[in-house]
């Protein structure tokens, strides 16, 4: 596997998501190779990125010399014009870019990005709804990795009932179904933890769930 230092990542559309993907990426230490074909969007990212080109990524030939095709990930993020980033799309997987990433508008657009074979469809709307609405639902809410349609991994601070109690006595795979993973304790990560082990404070637990009974667990 390459380092992200080592990677290319390409950005195909440069709105509010897109931008903040390649200034993000960039910062990071990765290398970014960012299009636009409105001249104002690539120039507010000129100075961020690798490299910066006005271009139509709908036209192959543009596409191919712009060196994106070359990149390891293509993030391509086009919400309004469909047809754009389809076309698009279409083009990156027959040029043989290894992963791509791509924004949909709509539950239909999505659904035709998974058919072309994009690896990864994004919902940014929908997602960070989700996630806000949860991290309101649950009181210690730090982080969420969504696994399937129920369920996610969630990174949550101890609440404080827990705190001096094992985790026998907590006892929450039967109350809640909830399997907590790891706990997090400082620089330690004390994974699979035994039911001996007790919460102190400060504990950052990781666990798997559903935002449903998480949340009857933070009443
Ligand atoms: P956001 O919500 O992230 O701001 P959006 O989905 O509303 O984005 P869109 O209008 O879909 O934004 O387009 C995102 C960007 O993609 C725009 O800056 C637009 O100029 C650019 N874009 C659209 N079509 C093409 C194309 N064929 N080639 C290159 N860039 C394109």
């Amino acid at each position: 596997m390459k380092r992200v230092k080592d990677k290319i990542f390409g950005v195909i559309g440069l709105g509010r998501f897109g931008h903040h993907v390649a200034k993000t990426l960039a910062q990071g230490g990765a290398e970014v190779i960012a299009c636009d074909s409105d001249e104002e969007k690539v120039r507010q990212i000129a100075d961020l990125v690798s490299m910066a080109f006005v271009l139509d990524a709908t036209d192959e030939k543009a596409l191919k010399e712009s060196g994106i095709v070359n990149a390891d990930t293509v993030v391509v993020s086009i919400g309004e014009n469909i047809e754009a980033s389809i076309l698009i799309v279409v083009q990156l997987k027959e040029l043989g870019v290894k992963e791509v990433i791509a924004k949909a508008a709509n539950p239909m657009h999505g659904k035709i990005l998974e058919r072309l074979g994009v690896d990864r469809v994004i919902y940014p709307e929908r997602d960070m709804a989700i996630r806000l609405a949860h991290s309101l639902l649950i009181g210690e809410f730090i982080e969420e990795i969504p696994i399937g349609e129920k369920y996610s991994i969630f990174e949550i601070k101890a609440f404080e009932f827990m705190q001096g109690k094992s985790l026998k006595e907590l006892d929450l795979r039967k109350r809640f179904e909830i399997s907590v993973l790891a706990i997090k304790r400082g620089e330690a990560m004390l994974v699979n933890p035994s039911g001996d082990e007790r919460i102190l404070p400060g504990d950052i637990l990781v666990v798997l769930g559903t935002t449903a009974k998480l949340s009857e667990l933070s009443k």
